[in-house]
């Protein structure tokens, strides 16, 4: 299994804004505005670097991530030469890593 910290995830600029904006139904129909107050969003997170990390590493299909689409994300991976890991664990199951253990019974 990859090791793949979300520790970043907390300093997101995103988590004050609307999920729609990040993840649009169809990328085709996102008007250039848009894409563009997306893009500035993200340029200004302080965890731009590793929210695209993240999404590369685990070949995440699909929003913007670090400021990258997904057709980008793509060409990004293929210029790397990644192959998405069978056993990437999608976000909500690493959400849920994140959540503490409870104490071992003495
Ligand atoms: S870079 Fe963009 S998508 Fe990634 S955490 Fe920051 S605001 Fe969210």
């Amino acid at each position: 299994m990859i090791e793949i910290s979300l520790r970043w995830a907390d300093r997101a600029a995103c988590g004050t804004h609307d999920p729609d904006l990040f993840f649009p139904l169809a990328w085709e129909t996102l008007s250039t505005a848009q894409a563009a107050d997306v893009r500035s969003i993200c340029a200004a997170c302080a965890v731009r670097r590793p929210c695209l990390e993240w999404a590369l590493a685990t070949g995440e299909a699909d929003g913007m991530w670090g400021g990258v689409t997904p057709r980008e994300r793509r060409r990004m991976r293929a210029a790397r030469n990644l192959r998405t890991p069978p056993e990437a664990p999608a976000p909500h199951a690493l959400a849920r890593q994140r959540t503490p253990e409870r104490p071992a019974s003495a």
